[in-house]
């Protein structure tokens, strides 16, 4: 890239305001070219979101090596092709990217993102995590979404970089449960045994008594075969029975 290094371009994109309007490409690189030339106001320091302190550039050094080496194409510059800066810098100016400073990460507030991991990626990827506090879609709690669970969401299971958690632990739980129980009841086997004692026993987690006693008494009218015991459905139905007798919340 630039022969000066990271702290030259660093420099002389901090004066020099950008346009996304024009593109044009410089050795493989795509620039955003400028039209005009003018002084904005000095430097600022950018706001960490991590630890919410401004920081320096020369306390963002993890971050600047980061957006010079692992994603080179997103830099704007002149028309004669000097590169000017890097778009994501800008972004962080805006608080449009998550990144931490070099202090944050070295006291694992936040981790470092691999870049190169993110396949799924329409913007900025994610530079650095940090845990999150957000409002359940569901239940309306706040919950944390944690660095080491961005990670999972982002790198291992490499979903879409932009798509925020909605829902709680507990909620995304009870959510697989119900998408597991619709399609256990989309075409229900009344004589498969261990399928009925599923449906039961997730019924009994959404507290969902009244349907459980039906789905057993539905379950016990369709049964044809003769081996499967009347005891059985007897300690199923025991087992709903007791649930619902210990569950404070249940409707009486
Ligand atoms: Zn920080
Ligand atoms: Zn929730």
């Amino acid at each position: 890239m630039a022969d000066d290094g990271d702290e030259g371009w660093i420099q002389r994109c901090e004066i020099i305001p950008y346009f996304r309007n024009k593109r044009t490409f410089c050795q493989g690189v795509e620039l955003f070219v400028y039209s005009e030339m003018e002084k904005a106001e000095k430097p600022k320091p950018l706001k960490c979101p991590c630890c919410g302190e401004l920081r320096p550039e020369s306390e963002c050094c993890v971050f600047i090596s980061q957006i010079a080496h692992d994603v080179p194409n997103k830099y704007y510059g002149t028309l004669d092709g000097d590169i000017i800066g890097n778009l994501y810098w800008l972004d962080a100016q805006k608080g449009k990217v998550d990144w931490a400073c070099d202090n944050c990460l070295k006291q694992y507030q936040a981790l470092r993102g691999k870049t190169k991991r993110q396949l799924f990626c329409g913007t900025a990827p994610h530079f650095a995590y940090f845990d999150k506090r957000t409002i359940c879609r569901d239940c309306g709690m706040s919950f944390i979404f944690s660095k080491e669970q961005q990670v999972h969401y982002y790198e291992k299971l490499v979903f879409w970089v932009q798509a925020e958690r909605v829902r709680c632990d507990l909620c995304q739980s009870l959510k697989k449960t119900r998408n597991q129980l619709s399609h256990l009841l989309a075409n229900p086997d009344y004589n498969n045994l261990e399928q009925v004692k599923e449906v039961i026993a997730i019924r009994i987690v959404l507290k969902q008594y009244r349907q459980a006693k039906h789905f057993l008494a539905v379950a016990k009218r369709n049964q044809v075969t003769e081996s499967i015991s009347y005891l059985i459905f007897e300690l199923l139905k025991k087992q709903i029975a007791e649930a619902e007798l210990t569950d404070n919340s249940a409707e009486r």
